[in-house]
């Protein structure tokens, strides 16, 4: 889950990150009355899910109220990256004398975190990595030493910060590793630290990224969740207790267990390669196979146009197949579905659960034994269709 730039911030002030103290608008009047309440110039920015909002026009300083609420008036609405603009941000303005870039991730392949730091603020780190990778310095972290002083001082000696800075940025490095920590982040980043004409380091931009896993010991952070700019389909798949992730393909794969659902990926990605046909999504219904459960993951599969057949790999352990069955069965008398559904049901009882799918007559459903005939047989669905 990523959070807005404004709900990054907020959350950097409470660990002691110095922030532009601005508050976030949902119409034009809304940021004109911030904008009289700063009383000096602002900066009107867009708040949404995606980074280069400032290239894309979606930010922009005002000397006014007035030239605030015209700012507010265009951006609202705007159209970033597929992002529809909700809110804006109204900061005070900063006088800007030079762009760092602070920020911490997760290394996966050194396990632990990693922080990093450039000279080249403003731009984006992957974009600065690729031209000049020699700009940004790192610093892994040890979880059980943590973040330590000398470490952010080979940070600030990386980027010739000045060195009356230095004390300044030793403090808001140690409190965005904590609020990283304390988060269970796995992006915490400024972009741009900036140095201010009055000499002091101050946050114009943040960005965290929260770790879904770890968001039920956080109902604080995970009532930020802004459901508006996310796919409905991810909403309603989460709220339905099933994992989804949509892909690019055609065959709409409804499993239960993860790794099952990878492997039934896997074949039809393998025998639909030559056609150009894959799966369309991974979908993992978990343990149970009710009625409910599978008529939601249905209505959730059916929302992609692309899916053109369905394909429902089950495997009956502790909930027996006949169950299943009667669970499928019901599912598709709820949900209609026109398209061509190949159905593999395997485990405990899956003898009576095959009769009671072949009883149910239910159109254009041929069932499998093995994944690999499952595989082929949506395959051969997609290229019929
Ligand atoms: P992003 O483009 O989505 O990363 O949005 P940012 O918040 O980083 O803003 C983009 C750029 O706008 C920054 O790199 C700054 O150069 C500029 N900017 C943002 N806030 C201010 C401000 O308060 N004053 C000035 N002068 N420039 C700002
Ligand atoms: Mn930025």
């Amino acid at each position: 889950m990523n959070l807005h730039e404004y709900q990054s911030k907020f959350r950097f002030e409470e660990f002691g990150i110095p922030i532009p103290h601005g508050k976030v608008a949902e119409t034009p009047e809304e940021a004109r009355q911030i904008a009289q309440e700063v009383g000096g110039p602002v900066v009107v920015k867009a708040q949404v899910l995606t980074g280069g909002r400032g290239k894309a026009g979606g930010v922009k300083l005002a000397a006014t109220p007035e030239e605030a609420e015209q700012h507010a008036r265009s951006i609202l609405g705007m159209d970033i990256k597929g992002h529809i603009v909700r809110k804006v941000l109204v900061d005070p303005a900063a006088n800007i004398e030079q762009e760092i870039y602070l920020g911490i991730t997760n290394d996966r392949a050194a396990r632990m975190p990693v922080i990093m730091c450039s000279a080249e603020g403003g731009m984006d780190i992957e974009e600065v990595n690729r031209v000049k990778p020699e700009a940004i310095i790192r610093e892994h972290i040890d979880p059980l030493l943590g973040l330590r002083s000398y470490q952010i001082n080979a940070l600030a000696s990386g980027i010739e910060l000045p060195y009356p800075l230095w004390r300044q940025f030793q403090k808001i490095a140690a409190c965005l590793y904590r609020c990283y920590m304390e988060s269970d982040a796995t992006l915490a980043e400024i972009n741009p630290l900036i140095i201010t004409a009055e000499g002091d380091l101050l946050a114009v931009d943040g960005k965290m990224s929260l770790d879904d896993n770890a968001l039920f010991r956080h109902r604080d952070l995970a009532a930020l969740r802004d459901t508006s700019a996310e796919p409905a389909v991810e909403t309603q798949a989460r709220e339905a207790g099933l994992s989804y992730v949509k892909l690019d393909g055609q065959i709409g794969c409804m499993v239960n267990g993860a790794g099952l659902a990878m492997a039934t990926m896997d074949m039809t990605s393998i025998f639909g390669e030559a056609d150009g046909i894959g799966p369309a999504n991974f979908l993992d219904i978990g343990g149970g196979a009710d009625a409910d459960t599978v008529a939601a993951a249905l209505r959730i599969i059916l929302a992609d146009p692309d899916v053109k057949a369905i394909l429902l790999n089950i495997f009956g352990g502790i909930t027996r197949c006949d169950e299943v069955a009667r669970g499928v069965i019901a599912a598709f008398s709820e949900v209609h579905v026109k398209m061509p559904k190949v159905v593999r049901l395997v485990g405990t009882n899956e003898e009576e659960g095959r009769q009671l799918l072949q009883e149910a007559n239910i159109p254009d459903m041929v069932t499998a034994t093995t994944l690999s005939e499952a595989a082929q047989k949506a395959v051969a669905a997609v290229k019929g269709a």
